[in-house]
């Protein structure tokens, strides 16, 4: 792990079991573990009494897969979250500007003599908070979350292991990432009583048919590029603003997943548009490549196979400024 000093188990959890009043950010955009994360532990402490919201700068609403995560309504839009002076928790956030609207919560937690507690489990991760419980090696945020509920002794219940279950499945890509302790974590949950089919069914196998239309266009203008990312080959492709008519942006979140199968290339990238001119890139690499460091020269960050960044520019700037940023990749 990097510059970050983490805390202990037992120091995050009596952060947590002392606090009161807590919000529970998600990054910008939440997926699976970050949203997953935050449902599962704000659950566990407003069931032990606290005052809890979660909430994430971005959309104004929760994203319509992740949705049936939150049936006790624990999630505030971030136009109404009030300012708190009590524990501040920042989840599967790699930085505090992945927090977006909602970074300047950090400092004026700790002005106001709060805590800002950071669980993640990014390698990139800059070490914002004031307590850490940081793990690059943990395949999810969600794993370091059940991490915390058991060191506070929660029980859990089908609702807490659906949250966790969710950033599991969802971050490993479905379990293909996965060490023994993983399946042994997903038991657990299972246990508890997660109906998986269910859960995995709405999490990723569920479309608008809009998605479809958006797919075709956007695979269409796929280019192969053999000898970029150092010769290791790059596939790439655009999602331009009129793809995104009817299609939210989960959706063409997994445009990557199609586009990193191609096996002549080790890196794969996708290139949204998310607003006119602006950019966000999501990097994936086969094994070979650290698309991190590529992410990190372009002002993103992430996993070293699994990366993004956002930036300003023409398509033909940005597609440019990830071939520069390729051109000498770092090696795993
Ligand atoms: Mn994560």
């Amino acid at each position: 792990m990097g510059p970050v000093a983490v805390d202990d188990l037992s120091t995050a959890a009596e952060l947590l079991r002392a606090a009161t009043d807590v919000t529970l950010l998600a990054h910008v955009n939440p997926d699976a573990d970050a949203l997953g994360s935050a449902l599962a532990l704000g659950t566990a402490l407003r069931r032990r009494g606290a005052t809890v919201r979660v909430s994430f700068g971005m959309p104004a609403e929760i994203p319509r897969s992740l949705r049936d995560l939150d049936p006790e309504g624990l999630f505030v839009p971030a136009a109404e979250l009030p300012m708190s002076a009590g524990l501040l928790v920042a989840l599967d956030t790699g930085s505090q500007s992945r927090l977006g609207r909602l970074a300047d919560r950090v400092p004026a937690t700790v002005a106001a003599g709060g805590h800002v507690l950071v669980v993640d489990h990014h390698a990139s991760n800059t070490g914002f908070g004031t307590h850490h419980v940081v793990d690059e090696r943990a395949e999810a945020t969600v794993v370091l979350v059940l991490r915390l509920l058991d060191e506070l002794g929660t029980e859990l219940d089908p609702h807490l292991a659906r949250c966790l279950y969710a950033g599991l499945v969802m971050d490993t890509s479905m379990f293909r990432r996965a060490r023994p302790e993983t399946h042994r974590m997903a038991a657990r949950l299972l246990d508890a009583g997660v109906d998986a089919e269910d859960l995995t069914r709405k999490l990723a196998d569920s479309h608008p048919f809009s998605w479809c239309r958006m797919l075709s266009a956007v695979l269409g203008r796929a280019r192969l590029e053999p000898d970029s990312a150092g010769g290791f080959g790059l596939v790439y492709t655009t999602v331009r603003l009129a793809d995104m008519d009817g299609v939210g942006l989960e959706e063409v979140e997994s445009v990557v997943d199609i586009v990193r199968t191609t096996v002549e290339a080790e890196v794969a990238a996708v290139l949204k548009e998310v607003a006119p001119g602006r950019w966000s890139g999501s990097l994936r690499a086969a094994g070979k490549v650290d698309v991190c460091a590529a992410a990190l020269r372009l002002g993103g960050g992430g996993h070293r196979l699994a990366a993004g960044f956002t930036a300003p520019g023409s398509e033909d700037d940005i597609v440019a400024a990830l071939r520069a940023a390729l051109a000498e990749p770092v090696l795993i």
